[in-house]
């Protein structure tokens, strides 16, 4: 039973077979029109975007991790000054910050929503922070008000790194409600194919209702190019091709049901596997909705490496994200950072295990994986 059920941790093939007909034909007609830059689908998509989000500005860039690049460099940030982001992420913040002369200050997480740490923030802040990039992990968003409390009090721009949590939804205490990436200065996403909005290839947007930082971005991703020739700002060449940009249109009508798909798959783990002791479901925040671009759970026997091969020998797919903490990470080791600032992270990437999650799971393969998992645990 276990082979033809061909179980991934993310499905790409199946979810193309539901809507193949709209994809081939969008991509097509880029390629009958050659228009394959800066072609009208990509202002059109941009534009249909930020209505689905309610943002201002939807600035189309060639990938997420240089969507947090651009953003930082339109703060007109000075080398030396200090960014603080999560130390349990993916790279690609910390990266941007170090590329551009920033020194990236990374904190502990939450042990719940794995997001980053108030606390931890308070602590770290020095007259030199500018800038704070929480990122919104696995689906949720990190505790934005307080961030922008923060924010303010200190003089500090936020850049919300929303590569894993597009369409989540944040709700403030006076209940005003924003998505990812458009409730601080600056937000950004990636359209990487695994991400829950993701394309054929490379893709990423900048989001802001900042007129004036929105065309600071656009300036930045365009060679820092104001009148044709003329550079008025040291810049980059970022953008959004006209076939990912097709892509992205098509499944943008799909985004709702993707994510009503993935919250199902969610609520059918946590029900078949919130009663083992042994393992923590994700829990979810207060205030911010949960689109599980990862379900991720917690193994708190030390077993977790065991589960992991037990799955794998079931032709179980899971995966660790993230397996070491960025303070611990070679190229950005810093002697300001001891173990003992990082207690929730350090604890964390021995315990996390992310299953399948994706928007083509059956409910067969659901049950396939839950009575693995509890197999495990009778042993
Ligand atoms: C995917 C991802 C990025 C980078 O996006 P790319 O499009 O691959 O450059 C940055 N941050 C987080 C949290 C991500 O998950």
């Amino acid at each position: 039973m276990q082979e033809n059920l061909n179980i991934q941790m993310v499905d790409l093939r199946g979810q193309y077979q539901a809507i193949k007909h709209d994809i081939d034909s969008a991509i097509s007609c880029v390629i009958d029109s050659t228009a394959f830059v800066k072609g009208p689908q990509v202002s059109a998509f941009a534009e249909h975007l930020a209505e689905h989000l309610d943002v201002r500005h939807v600035i189309p860039v060639a990938n997420g991790t240089e969507a947090i690049q651009i953003a930082l460099m339109a703060l007109g940030l000075k080398p030396g000054d200090e960014v603080i982001t999560p130390t349990f992420t993916f790279i690609a913040t910390a990266e941007v910050v170090a590329l551009l002369g920033l020194t990236p200050v990374v904190v502990d997480v939450d042990p719940d929503t794995f997001n980053i740490d108030i606390e931890a923030i308070r602590r770290a802040i020095t007259p030199r922070t500018k800038a704070i990039v929480p990122v919104h992990l696995f689906g949720q968003c990190a505790d934005m008000e307080p961030l922008m409390d923060i924010a303010r009090e200190h003089n500090l721009f936020i850049v919300e790194d929303a590569c894993q949590a597009i369409d989540s939804r944040y709700t403030f205490s006076n209940g005003t409600t924003a998505k990812a990436g458009c409730i601080a200065h600056i937000g950004c996403t990636s359209f990487f194919p695994s991400k829950n909005l993701g394309c054929y290839g490379d893709g990423g947007a900048i989001f802001t209702n900042d007129d004036r930082l929105a065309e600071q971005c656009r300036v930045i991703a365009n060679h820092g190019m104001v009148v044709r020739y003329h550079h008025e700002l040291i810049g980059v060449n970022s953008r959004l091709d006209s076939i990912q940009a097709a892509v992205l249109d098509v499944k943008l009508q799909h985004l709702d049901e993707y994510t009503a798909a993935r919250q199902r798959a969610a609520a059918y783990y946590d029900e078949h596997l919130g009663d083992i002791e042994e393992l923590q479901i994700p829990m979810r925040s207060a205030n911010s909705t949960h689109v599980f671009h990862q379900y991720t759970l917690r193994v708190k026997n030390g077993q977790r490496d065991a589960l992991r091969q037990y799955l794998a020998d079931k032709a179980i797919p899971s995966m660790i994200y993230y397996p070491i903490p960025l303070h611990r990470q070679k190229a950005y080791l810093d002697a300001r950072y001891t173990p003992d600032m990082f207690p929730n992270a350090e604890t964390i990437v021995d315990e996390v295990l992310s299953l399948p999650m994706h928007t083509e799971l059956t409910e067969k393969q659901l049950e396939y994986i839950c009575s693995a998992i509890h197999r495990f645990f009778k042993n």
